[in-house]
């Protein structure tokens, strides 16, 4: 088995409780392990920050509807083409890149995992196709139930063993890894034409609400053991005063888990607004970041929106709705039947708008007012908020109030009247920045037992080295290294190899993906189960049979069997 010696790295391991030590790191075959032979080759990390590699919790890269933003921007396209070079595939995209682009520029960054943010069942193949092409990180895909006929009518009768029975069936049928809610009852309206406004509205088509819709989901949850908890995107995605329907949302979930949280509360950004309308809107990060700093249950990540242009793509197909009735541009919007919906609307976000500008500092507070760094962590929503290349920058500003100062006097003036950022000092530190990015994100997700998110003897060998020398360097002033730093790993290790060096990818890689299975009993084996076949034929266009994901769609795959309380 090959091996490698990692010399003098300046390693920050917040799960094995490791801040800031010159160590030794020894790899053989694809796992970290305790020493190397004389045979293994050495790399001298020179002091340079050494980081288990980055993981993304929430992104949107792979599957219908991020290709869909492919096909919308011809002009996002143009802006992003990089040319063949050793093993790189030629790349094109910026907000939206290839496959191979996403691989790649994640990888510089030190990324070696990610999450998709929102796999449609009826349309998992295609995520599952894509993650082939993005070898470069393991995958993960949050699984859609928001609008799930099946569960939400298991949940109408108050079985909820039996929804428990459907979403152990479907995530094992698409491979998928967790729970996820986007505006739940309102992308099952948008079926319709509707959305719902707060989370204890009725919807139209079941006898539920959304409240009914999260809290049977976080127990369906803790029933199968899943290693993520519930994976939410509130209701009321981007709309001014919504801040009391997240409150409401996160006020719903008691402290279930002993491990992790139950509830994963996602771009949370989007969901901290104040206001009547747009001509009062303002931030609402305190309220918010309370509410989280009282409950140990609940982690979510910022979702922070950065200047430029991006592309926007959610399932929730009635909020990119009333995005395109504000920006009367190009828009695109689908309804995956009985499942879910989408939508996608290319925007820019412009330094002199005083509404993005509040967004901007709105996800800042987030994690500048949240105290633990295992509570909040660094997403932009990718690309939502913005391209996930601008996570050095995000790292930046957390790490420098002279930066935060310097970027608010080029925002729309009017900002500080209506947000709080101006008044916070706080300066995050490597160690909390560790937790944000790859910790905080492995154990939220429950995958630090499976050797992700940490160093320590057997876990996989997924390693980011960072040119910054951190004894040479105050954050707080020196910004500009921060984020030249973090932009380009030296090295990016991944199951043990090599796989990106100074920004460029140098072997082709290739990825796993996790997938759960929940071990269910007999008697609750959807499989066989005559109702539930039945609605396959009397409302679906396609039959049960049509649903599992070979295994040929994914390559390698690990599946993660759970014991369930079924
Ligand atoms: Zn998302």
């Amino acid at each position: 088995m090959a091996e490698i010696l990692l010399k003098n790295a300046y390693v920050i391991d917040p799960i094995s409780g490791i801040n800031g030590e010159i160590m030794d790191i020894a790899i053989s075959g694809e796992n970290i392990v305790e020493e190397a032979s004389n045979k293994a080759e050495v790399i001298d990390a020179q002091g340079f920050l050494t980081l288990p590699g980055g993981i993304d919790s929430h992104t949107h890269i792979s599957g219908t509807k991020v290709n869909f933003g492919r096909y919308m921007s011809p002009e996002d396209m143009r802006a992003g083409r990089t040319w063949r070079r050793g093993p790189m595939h030629v790349t094109s995209g910026y907000s939206v890149p290839t496959t191979y682009g996403n691989s790649y520029r994640y990888s510089a960054l030190g990324y070696t995992s990610i999450v998709e943010g929102a796999m449609a069942p009826l349309e998992a193949r295609h995520t599952h196709e894509e993650f082939i092409f993005t070898p470069l990180q393991d995958s993960f895909a949050n699984t859609l139930f928001d609008g799930n006929w099946g569960m939400l009518k298991a949940l109408e009768d108050g079985d909820l063993k039996r929804a428990a029975a459907i979403v152990a069936w479907f995530l094992t049928a698409v491979k998928g890894f967790a729970i996820k809610l986007t505006n739940p009852g309102g992308t099952e309206a948008w079926g319709f034409g509707n959305n719902v406004s707060c989370i204890n509205e009725q919807m139209p088509t079941f006898d539920l609400t959304p409240a009914d819709i999260i809290r049977g989901a976080v127990r369906i949850n803790e029933m199968l053991h899943l290693p993520h908890s519930v994976h939410l995107h509130c209701n009321n995605l981007g709309t001014p005063g919504n801040f009391t329907c997240t409150l409401g949302s996160l006020g719903l979930v008691p402290d279930l888990n002993k491990k992790r949280q139950t509830l994963y509360a996602t771009h949370v950004q989007f969901h901290a607004y104040g206001g009547s309308g747009w001509a009062d809107f303002c931030s609402k990060s305190e309220p918010i970041a309370n509410m989280v700093n009282l409950r140990p249950q609940i982690v979510i990540d910022m979702g922070q929106v950065m200047f430029g242009r991006t592309t926007t793509m959610t399932a929730d197909g009635p909020m990119e709705f009333n995005l395109y009735r504000l920006h009367h541009d190009k828009w695109s919007n689908h309804d995956v039947e009985l499942e879910t919906g989408s939508g996608i609307i290319p925007v820019n976000y412009r330094r002199k708008n005083l509404v993005n500008s509040i967004m901007w500092a709105i996800g800042l507070e987030l994690a500048l007012l949240v105290k633990s760094p295992w509570q909040c962590l660094l997403t932009t929503d990718n690309p939502n908020g913005a391209p996930f290349v601008k996570y050095p920058e995000i790292i930046a500003l957390l790490m420098s109030k002279k930066y935060r100062d310097a970027e608010c006097r080029t925002i729309h003036p009017d900002t500080e009247k209506r947000v709080p950022l101006h008044a916070i000092d706080r300066e995050l530190d490597w160690y909390e920045i560790a937790v944000m990015t790859r910790s905080g994100q492995a154990r939220a997700l429950g995958i630090t037992d499976i050797g992700k998110g940490h160093l320590m003897p057997g876990a996989e060998a997924d390693i980011a080295i960072y040119p910054i020398a951190v004894d040479e360097i105050d954050p707080a002033i020196d910004y500009e290294k921060v984020i030249s730093g973090f932009s380009k790993t030296e090295y990016t290790i991944k199951r043990g190899r090599v796989v990106s060096r100074r920004g460029d990818a140098v072997i082709h890689g290739e990825n796993t993906t996790f997938w759960v299975k929940p071990k269910v009993p007999e008697a609750y084996d959807m499989q066989h189960d005559e109702d539930f076949r039945s609605l396959f034929e009397r409302y679906y266009s396609v039959r049960m049979s049509n649903y599992p994901v070979q295994e040929e769609y994914l390559h390698r795959n690990y599946c993660i069997e759970t014991e369930t309380d079924l």
